[in-house]
């Protein structure tokens, strides 16, 4: 089927994402772990800028690490494009630029963020006129992470995460990420987890298949207090990502020294956020963390999911 073209292009913003608290439960027989987790978004965006094309093509700019981003089927901005393609039955192509500020294998969702703004792109470009609910299906079917990027705000994720409610969270978190030059897998940070409980004997035998948010933590969030946040913040995958990052360890020392109430890593990492009490402290904790060669960003959350800009 072909459409009328409602524009020439399209520009949609998206962000990146912090888990807030990460619980991993035991492996199902398809291979993927039960997860309970909240994620945040915050003010690190990826734009994906959507033309009229009659093939699919995708170009990437911006993060260090770009060139670690496939430009085939395997980027999942192009797998988003493709599948929204077909569910429309639309036979044109798009060209996508994507222009990247989340760090690329970083456990901030940065890829799910551009599938999630590909999909809104190509759905306003194309004229598809999905509702949000097709847009939900589709990008759950992309990725785990993908429907929350389309969201944003604050949700709890259940089952492979992709099962989204949204949370109440009062207010602004103030945040300092800290980057790394080099990614981590996340199948890898996953294999390693695995590998640590088998060898602790923990889970073995009653992994538990579905997990829940723990209440604190919800209600930190509803108070809009970082300092109850702050003792709440927990990733089951951390240790995982320590063992194979174990200069991890002295970011996050380094980061509450400089002033942060807590920190912890993203996901799967290796980016570490660290909360802050207020904007003011946040800047400083960034700029100590800066003068002394880290990589470190003040963002804020919770921000809206993909949108278009402009
Ligand atoms: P995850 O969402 O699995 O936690 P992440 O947030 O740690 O991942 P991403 O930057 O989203 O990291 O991507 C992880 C890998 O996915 C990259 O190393 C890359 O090979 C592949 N990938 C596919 N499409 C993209 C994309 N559009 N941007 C970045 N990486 C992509």
């Amino acid at each position: 089927m072909s459409f009328a073209a409602s524009n020439e292009s399209v520009h949609v913003r998206a962000p990146g994402k912090i888990n807030v608290y990460l619980g991993v439960g035991g492996r199902h027989d398809d291979g993927y772990h039960a997860l309970a987790t909240v994620f945040q978004a915050v003010s690190l965006y990826e734009d994906v800028v959507a033309r009229q094309a009659d093939d699919f093509s995708v170009t990437v700019r911006g993060a260090a690490e770009a060139d670690a981003v496939p430009l085939d089927d395997r980027n999942l901005a192009m797998r988003a494009a493709k599948l929204l393609a077909t569910a429309a039955e639309y036979d044109g192509g798009v060209a996508l630029e994507i222009r990247k500020s989340v760090p690329v294998a970083g456990g901030m969702g940065g890829g799910s963020a551009d599938a999630a703004a590909a999909l809104v792109a190509c759905d306003a470009l194309w004229g598809t006129g999905f509702s949000p609910a097709r847009l939900h299906d589709l990008a759950a079917r992309l990725g785990a992470d993908v429907p929350f990027a389309l969201h944003g705000g604050t949700a709890v994720g259940t089952g492979r995460g992709d099962q989204l409610n949204p949370a109440l969270a009062r207010g602004r978190f103030d945040w300092v990420l800290v980057t790394s030059d080099e990614g981590l897998s996340t199948p890898v940070v996953y294999a390693e987890l695995d590998r640590l409980r088998d060898e602790e004997g923990a889970l073995a035998d009653d992994p538990a298949l579905s997990l829940d948010v723990p209440i604190p933590v919800l209600q930190a969030l509803r108070s809009g207090d970082a300092t109850q946040l702050a003792a709440s913040l927990h990733n089951d995958l951390e240790s995982a990502a320590l063992s194979r990052r174990p200069d991890l360890q002295e970011t996050l020392r380094h980061g509450i020294r400089a002033g942060a109430l807590a920190g912890v890593v993203s996901g799967s990492g290796p980016t570490v956020a660290l909360l802050c009490a207020d904007p003011d402290v946040a800047e400083a904790v960034r700029s100590t963390l800066s003068e002394a060669g880290r990589e470190a960003l003040h963002v804020h959350g919770p921000v809206p999911g993909a949108r278009i800009v402009g």
